[in-house]
């Protein structure tokens, strides 16, 4: 299965850093709770992702631990042409302006927890800031893994979420919601790795390194 991301540099997640930070939440530095599925409870994080309607549903989505995909690409593209329909077309790392990120999960990588709901375990490849060129950077060599840099074979962690299952029993509470999620064929992944400070809370803000992500870049016309 493959999911896809389109998001435009400047965007709160900070796209364009993918090479050095690997895929950044917009809980990044949001100085809220560190653990809002807690705070919040798991339905409100997850509806409030998908649509909000009054400034703490807002302030939810703005601080989100999930990164959105869609499981069909030409609706992921949609998202770099945005609400105006901005027309883009391919580029070059160098011009790019937009990001398409595309995660491939192998059959059986998934494991089911619940409806519509999957942990994902993965191994992180730092290796590509030196190798890949779509990684490399003149600080690619100091770039590592945090956990994995004390940690030889940590296995990273990330729960995914098919939102449109998800939310299939609750249309009647959620109908915005569900039609969203059904629109956009929208997943939700949330990196579930613990921080490295012993006494930090909650989860890192960031899907690591690793062979399972790829990127493409875009430009706009107009
Ligand atoms: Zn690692």
């Amino acid at each position: 299965m493959e999911l896809y991301r389109g998001v435009n540099s400047g965007n709160k997640t900070l796209p364009e850093r993918y090479y050095s930070d690997g895929l950044l939440t917009k809980q990044h530095n949001s100085g809220d709770d560190p653990e809002p599925h807690k705070k919040y409870g798991w339905l409100a994080t997850i509806t409030n992702h998908i649509h909000f309607t009054n400034p703490q549903e807002r302030f939810i989505y703005d601080t989100t631990q999930f990164l959105s995909f869609s499981s069909n690409r030409d609706i992921a593209l949609s998202f770099i042409g945005g609400a105006t329909n901005r027309r883009f077309e391919p580029a070059m790392r160098s011009n790019a302006e937009a990001f398409l990120f595309t995660a491939n999960f192998a059959d059986g990588q998934l494991e089911k927890v619940g409806k519509g709901v999957y942990t994902f375990s993965y191994s992180c490849n730092y290796g590509r800031c030196t190798s890949d060129a779509a990684f490399v950077s003149p600080i690619g060599g100091l770039v590592r893994c945090n956990i994995c840099n004390h940690l030889k074979g940590y296995l990273h962690k990330a729960v995914l979420i098919n939102a449109e299952q998800f939310l299939f029993d609750l249309q009647s509470d959620y109908p915005e919601e569900y039609q969203k999620a059904l629109w956009d064929k929208e997943w939700l992944i949330m990196p579930a790795d613990p921080m490295v400070d012993l006494s930090g809370k909650g989860f890192q803000s960031r899907l690591f390194i690793a062979d399972f992500w790829s990127v493409e870049f875009f430009k706009y016309l107009n």
